[in-house]
């Protein structure tokens, strides 16, 4: 019999005749002959409001009972989501988290699936019973209630999905899909038909609200296909599916995504030696705190600044850390921005960044806005700007890139085949037909390779002005010499007083690729060649938000004595940029650190 999971958020089920509009869907599914299992969100603000009454209590309310009092939101919603299905004639049963044995960590506000039993729930489908979960909640190993984190509900979903293998996970929002960017925040932005599960974990984990970023790390592990769409009309929506399902279609740019709530910090004369940037983030990791947009400058007399941003409220927790770590390492101290945002593009078709870069950064120094940071992964762009001008710098991205165009070939009514991980999936294992009895716990980290390419350089911009336009000069005249860009990162300033901006390229393009940015700077003596770079990369599902990858990756380098020069992030990938002549040992070490036997240099040449 098919099986449809069906997620309903917050403003789906805000009032009585929400609930039964939705109840209403629910019943048609299961009309048609399906199982049908419903998850649902606390209603409207419910969440936000006791959020607000907490603090009204106390200033740092435990997260012990934060999550006690959090779960109440959703077991108000299942309860009278199965009052309104039993009431239009159909049976149905409502579950909290710990009923149904969603067991987690007991990391309380962030806490982290581990398994689910599925008896009850399936005594109960078997049973013809519409099966109501509420989102957002499980429960740990001593019985104490945890929640996932905001937007959690999502992930519940998809990991049902998962465990039940269901056909497809429909999550029933205020929107009618994702869009090329938050539609509240730009009017011209456009549904996506189709997406791929890699962009939608970047633009979900940079900031597009739409959906839990955990839920797609499941969605992707297992094969699930997640249909968004509207609780409102019956309208197809987006699906987010695997990259053949995608077919992509040659856009470079996919979306858009603004993080307001950003905050950055910089630890200043951190020692340029091994070791030190791994003390550093593994004292973050243990707080379980998501780090993003490391930025490391080429060093100075020994020494250098390591920058990063943490969302808006992690930023007190991480700099309590930071300056404990700083002192312990000897570093000169600890400097934060609390207003910062951050905006990021996002595509499959961007795997070489040089024309999007260039794009993007005109964009914004057409628009005036200064780039504060910059980092890149294989699939997305990040800048950090000052909050104020956040809003703008996204208008002008999704302009630049025409985002607001229909693509060609968008088809309608598309039902993607559910992909069980051991078809495709190179994450699985012979005997992974069931990946989930595979992992220690259902989120845990799946890294699947570590890689190696030793035909890096870098390039580095000293003296770079702090005002708009300049990024988008030299990308411009980069761009014009041919040269594929890779790696791209911009630190805020350095001691010294200046900005450097520095690329990764083809050995080969190395000299035209300097001379370019000297002609764009008008100085080649601010421009540094380092011919000989090797590139390590640990490659998974989730290497951000599971806080110990990068630990893990820099911990295993300190441990060889290996310097770590340039740092890059993304939800699949971890890169660090070394000496090339330590790469070999850096592979090794590398795949005994993450247990592989599989590493490996990648092939020939690099990518173009
Ligand atoms: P729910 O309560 O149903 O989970 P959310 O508020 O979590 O709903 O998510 C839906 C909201 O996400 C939309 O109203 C929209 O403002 C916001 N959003 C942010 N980025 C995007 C995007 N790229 N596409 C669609 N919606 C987005
Ligand atoms: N109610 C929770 C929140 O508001 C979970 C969710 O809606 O997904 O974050
Ligand atoms: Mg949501």
């Amino acid at each position: 019999m098919p099986l449809v999971v069906q997620k309903f958020g917050g403003t789906s089920v805000a009032d009585a005749d929400k609930i039964l509009s939705a109840a209403r869907r629910a019943i048609r599914a299961h009309r048609e002959g399906k199982q049908v299992i419903v998850v649902v969100s606390a209603r409207g603000h419910t969440t936000d409001e006791l959020i607000g009454l907490a603090r009204e209590i106390t200033e740092r309310p435990p997260a012990r009972e934060m999550d006690m009092l959090l779960a109440t939101g959703e077991q108000v919603s299942v309860a009278l989501m199965a009052m309104a299905i039993q009431g239009l004639g159909v049976p149905a049963i409502s579950f909290t988290g710990a009923q149904i044995g969603i067991v987690t960590d007991s990391f309380h506000t962030k806490a982290r699936i581990r398994n689910i039993s599925t008896e009850r729930i399936q005594q109960a489908l078997d049973d013809g019973q519409v099966v109501i979960v509420a989102g957002f909640q499980g429960v740990d190993e001593h019985y104490n209630i945890t929640t996932l984190g905001r937007g959690g509900s999502d992930t519940t979903a998809v990991a049902l999905a998962a465990v039940l293998g269901a056909d497809a996970c429909e999550i029933y929002t205020d929107v009618d899909g994702v869009y090329t960017t938050d539609p509240r925040i730009v009017a011209e932005a456009r549904k996506i038909d189709r997406i791929s599960y890699d962009e939608m974990l970047e633009l979900a984990s940079l900031g597009a609200g739409v959906m839990h970023s955990r839920s797609v790390e499941f969605a992707k592990k297992f094969g699930v296909p997640i249909h968004v769409r509207s609780s409102f009309a019956d309208a197809e929506g987006t699906w987010i599916v695997a990259e053949e399902d995608a077919r992509l279609l040659g856009a470079s740019v996919t979306g858009a995504a603004l993080a307001k709530d950003e905050a950055r910090v910089t630890v200043l004369g951190v020692p340029d030696r091994p070791g030190v940037v791994h003390a550093l983030f593994r004292r973050i990791a243990e707080k379980n705190i998501v780090v993003d947009m490391i930025v490391q400058n080429v060093a100075t007399r020994g020494r250098t600044e390591v920058s990063f941003t943490v969302s808006g409220g992690d930023l007190a927790e991480t700099l309590m850390v930071a300056e404990h770590a700083a002192r312990e390492i000897g570093a000169g101290g600890v400097t934060h921005d609390p207003e910062v945002a951050k905006v990021s593009v996002v595509g499959l078709g961007m795997r070489v960044h040089t024309g999007v870069a260039q794009a993007m950064f005109e964009a914004l120094g057409g628009a005036g806005v200064n780039i504060q940071m910059i980092t890149t992964s294989e699939i997305k762009i990040s800048v950090l700007v000052d909050r104020s001008s956040a809003a703008d710098a996204l208008r002008a991205v999704h302009r630049a890139f025409e985002l607001e165009r229909p693509r060609l070939d968008d088809r309608r009514e598309f039902a993607p085949p559910r992909r069980r991980p051991a078809d495709r999936n190179p994450l699985a294992g012979p005997e992974a037909g069931s990946l989930v009895g595979g992992l220690g716990g259902m989120e845990d980290l799946v890294v699947s390779g570590v890689e190696l390419d030793e035909h890096q350089a870098r390039v580095t911009l000293l003296n770079v002005p702090d005002r708009p336009g300049y990024a988008s000069k030299a990308f411009r005249s980069i761009a014009e010499a041919g040269v594929n860009v890779d790696m791209i990162v911009q630190n805020v300033r350095t001691t010294e007083g200046d900005t450097r901006l520095s690329i990764t390229v083809p050995r080969e393009d190395a000299d035209r690729a300097a001379s370019a940015a000297s002609a764009a700077v008008g100085d080649p003596g601010d421009v540094l060649v380092e011919p000989g770079m090797a590139k390590l990369s640990v490659v998974g599902i989730g290497m951000r938000t599971h806080t110990g990858v990068a630990t893990r990756m820099f911990g295993a380098l300190a441990d060889a004595g290996i310097n770590i020069a340039l740092i890059n992030t993304s939800e699949v990938r971890v890169n660090v940029l070394t000496d090339l002549d330590r790469g070999r040992e850096g592979l090794d070490a590398l795949g005994r650190a993450f247990d592989l036997d599989r590493a490996r240099p990648a092939a020939g040449a690099p990518r173009t």
